[in-house]
C-alpha cells in the first residue's frame, strides 16, 4: 500500500503528519460516505480524488458515492448553482419535479449505505436532498457548499434551505458564504494535493511535448486560463482582454478546459468561445479530457502569467495550482480568489478586460515582479492551501459534530 501520508513528510514537516494522525485516531474504523456529482471535472471531484484515498490511509472506512441523473437533472442542478451565485433563474414546478424525481431514485440506491454511516458529507446542492430522503439516519449528516452563495437568488435559496436546514452541520469556504441556518456552520477552504499528476513537478520535455501536441509556440509568452466552459468563469471576457493586448506583444493566450459530466452548459459555451476567438493564431482553445492532469499541469507551469477572470467563484482550485508553481495570477475581484490573490503580492485582482490587460502589460515587462510574486504566491500556498491543512480541518470537524451529538444526547 503507498504511504502516502509518509510522502508528504517532506513538505510539511513530521509534525504536522504526526498531528494528522493523533486526530484521526479517535475516528479509526468510523464509516464515512462522501457524495457529490461527478467524478471527473471542477473542484469538487479533485478534492474527493485525493481526500478519499487519505481518509482511508488514516484507518476511516471512507466510501465516494456519485449521484447518477438524467439531463432535467443537471439542467436543475446547474439551475440551483447559477442561482446560489446569484443569477436571477426561474424555478418553475416541473424543475423541481425533475429533481425530486432523480432525488428519490438516488436514494432508493443509497439509502441503506448513508443510514448506516457514521458521517455523510454531501457536497454542493445536487445530492441535497437525499437528507430528507434517509429518515433512519445513524450518522452525522453534514452539507458542504463550494459554491459562492454569498448572494443567492432569494427563490433558489428558499427552496434549497428546506433541503439543507435538517443536516447537522455545513460547511462554507468563505466567512461571506455563510448562511441563516439552524445548525453550526464551519469555515474550510479548499486545498491542492502537491504530489498529484495536477501539481508535482514534471521534466521539461513533458512540458515542451504538451505544446507541441497542441500547436502552441515554445517561445512565446503564455497567458493561460483553466477552466471549465462556464460563463461565470468568463472566458469570453478573458479572450476580450487577450485582445486588447495588440500586436506589441507576441504572447499567445490558452483557454483549457473539458467538460465535467454534471454541466449542461458547457457545450454551448465552448461554442461562444471559438467564435469569440476567431480562428486568432494566438489563441489556443483546448478540449481536454477530465483526467488530462499532467497536460494541465505542463500547461500551467509553461505559462508566465495564469488568469482566472471569474464573476463569481467559490474559491477557485485553479488559482491554488498555479500559484503552487509559482505563477502570479491575474483574478476575478470575486468570492474565493480574494483570499488567494492579493494586490500586488500573489497577482492582481481585476474588475474588467481592461484591466486584465493592463495588469499583462505590467507582468510581461517586469520579469523580475513575476518572480517575485511568483515566490510569494507559492509561499501562501504551502502555509495555506496544501490538503494537510485541510485534512486536519476535517478531521477537527468530524471529532466536533460528533461530541455534540454525544452532548446532545446526554443532554436528553
Ligand atoms: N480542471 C480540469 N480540467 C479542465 C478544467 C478544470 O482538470 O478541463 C480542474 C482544474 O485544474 C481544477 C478544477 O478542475 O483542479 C477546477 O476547480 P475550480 O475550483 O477552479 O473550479 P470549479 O470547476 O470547481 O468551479
Amino acid at each position: 500500500m503507498i504511504n502516502r501520508l509518509l510522502s508528504y513528510e517532506s513538505i510539511v514537516g513530521a509534525p504536522a503528519i504526526s498531528q494528522i494522525r493523533q486526530l484521526a485516531a479517535p475516528l479509526e474504523g468510523a464509516s464515512v460516505v462522501h457524495v457529490n456529482s461527478t467524478r471527473v471535472g471542477g473542484g469538487v471531484a479533485e478534492i474527493l480524488a485525493w481526500l478519499v484515498p487519505m481518509m482511508q490511509e488514516l484507518g476511516l472506512d471512507v466510501d465516494w458515492e456519485v449521484v447518477t441523473g438524467n439531463a432535467a437533472f443537471f439542467d436543475v442542478t446547474k439551475t440551483f448553482h447559477n442561482g446560489l451565485q446569484g443569477k436571477p433563474v426561474p424555478l418553475p414546478s416541473s424543475m423541481i419535479q425533475a429533481y425530486e424525481e432523480v432525488s428519490d431514485a438516488n436514494a432508493e440506491r443509497l439509502r441503506d449505505k448513508l443510514e448506516a454511516a457514521d458521517f455523510v458529507i454531501i457536497h454542493d446542492p445536487q445530492p441535497a436532498r437525499l437528507l430528507k430522503l434517509c429518515p433512519n439516519r445513524k450518522g452525522m449528516w453534514v452539507w458542504r457548499c463550494h459554491i459562492d452563495a454569498s448572494h443567492p437568488n432569494r427563490r433558489i435559496w428558499n427552496y434549497l434551505r428546506q433541503q439543507v436546514e435538517g443536516y447537522n452541520a455545513s460547511i462554507f469556504s468563505m466567512p461571506s458564504f455563510a448562511k441563516s441556518l439552524p445548525h453550526p456552520q464551519f469555515i474550510i477552504a479548499p486545498s491542492i494535493d502537491p504530489l498529484s499528476d495536477k501539481n508535482r513537478d514534471l521534466e521539461d520535455t513533458f512540458i515542451s511535448q504538451t505544446l507541441e501536441r497542441h500547436g502552441i509556440p515554445n517561445d512565446a509568452p503564455l497567458i493561460t486560463q483553466v477552466s471549465r466552459f462556464d460563463r461565470f468563469k468568463d472566458p469570453i471576457g478573458v479572450i476580450e482582454g487577450f485582445k486588447l493586448l495588440n500586436s506589441s506583444t507576441d504572447a499567445h493566450l490558452v483557454l483549457a478546459g473539458g467538460g465535467a459530466t454534471d454541466d449542461p452548459e458547457g457545450q454551448a459555451v465552448y461554442d461562444e468561445v471559438i467564435e469569440a476567438a476567431d480562428a486568432d493564431p494566438r489563441i489556443h482553445v483546448l478540449l481536454l479530457p477530465g483526467d488530462a492532469h499532467r497536460e494541465i499541469n505542463a500547461l500551467q507551469r509553461a505559462s508566465v502569467v495564469v488568469v482566472q477572470k471569474s464573476l463569481q467563484e467559490g474559491f477557485g482550485l485553479t488559482v491554488t495550482e498555479a500559484m503552487w508553481k509559482g505563477k502570479p495570477v491575474i483574478g476575478g475581484n470575486a468570492g474565493g480568489i480574494r483570499l488567494q490573490v492579493y494586490n500586488h503580492y500573489t497577482g492582481f485582482l481585476v474588475e474588467s478586460p481592461q484591466g486584465m490587460a493592463l495588469r499583462i502589460r505590467e507582468l510581461l515587462r517586469h520579469p523580475r515582479k513575476r518572480s517575485r510574486m511568483g515566490a510569494t504566491a507559492k509561499q501562501l500556498v504551502t502555509e495555506n492551501f496544501l490538503l494537510v491543512r485541510h485534512l486536519r480541518e476535517y478531521l477537527t470537524l468530524m471529532l466536533g459534530v460528533r461530541s455534540g451529538l454525544a452532548n446532545h444526547l446526554v443532554a436528553q
